[in-house]
């Protein structure tokens, strides 16, 4: 049986982009949620081998440390002509420096050298995976993604991380070229298109209310 979540929620996060993103998501089910960082709990270390251990193990720890239930997400963006990478490492690419130029540039060098020239060869998707834990260990678990190829050179300033790169499939421009409202926002304002919208969407079908 799935568990609707009722009145507050922790988002297990410290990235303020994150925390304002699901924090608009939530407003239209009367959800009050604070942060992780706001509450002063330490990140834990991310050990799993896939994008759904990951969410769980952040959810749990935060669901644990504060008695309440807590949503976790994680993301990434999984390339195949490069076996998947970056995958679950897609955040450590690009360095202490957080520089996603210089991924970017990593993921070219990779597919040119692996004569991955054409866009048949250049796949790739971004995966979103949610948790929601609460502190009796219930869990619920979502996972969805969206479909593109990799382009270069990167185009765009908008939006974050892989977007400039990423034209998602059906589409002309990349990530990096729309609005937040097109990438993330749901209809009928947004197009519903990014891996995070599209997971939302499934866990407010089994967990959410709107008010
Ligand atoms: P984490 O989910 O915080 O572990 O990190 C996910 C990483 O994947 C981010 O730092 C970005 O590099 C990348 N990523 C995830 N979602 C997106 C997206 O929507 N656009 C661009 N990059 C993304």
């Amino acid at each position: 049986m799935h568990r609707r979540i009722t009145d507050k929620l922790v988002i297990a996060t410290h990235n303020p982009g994150k925390l304002a993103e699901m924090k608009e998501l939530l407003a239209p089910y009367g959800i009050a949620a604070v942060s992780a960082g706001e509450l002063g709990l330490t990140e834990p270390e991310e050990t799993g081998n896939d994008f759904r251990s990951n969410a769980a193990i952040k959810a749990i720890a935060a669901a644990q440390a504060t008695k309440l239930p807590a949503f976790a997400d994680d993301s990434g963006i999984v390339v195949d002509a490069l076996d998947g990478a970056p995958g679950i490492y897609s955040a450590r690419w690009a360095g202490p420096s957080k520089d996603f130029n210089a991924a970017m540039a990593q993921i070219e060098r990779l597919l040119q050298e692996r004569g991955a020239t054409t866009p048949d060869k250049r796949t790739a998707h971004f995966v979103s995976a949610l948790c929601v834990a609460w502190p009796d260990d219930h869990l619920e678990e979502v996972e969805a993604r969206v479909d593109g190829t990799l382009i270069w050179p990167p185009r765009g300033n908008a939006g974050f991380g892989y977007d400039p790169m990423f034209l998602p499939d059906g589409h002309t421009r990349t990530f990096g070229e729309m609005t937040s409202i097109e990438k993330h926002g749901l209809p009928p304002l947004g197009l519903g298109l990014s891996h995070r919208a599209r997971a939302f969407v499934k866990l407010a079908e089994i967990c959410l209310e709107p008010r």
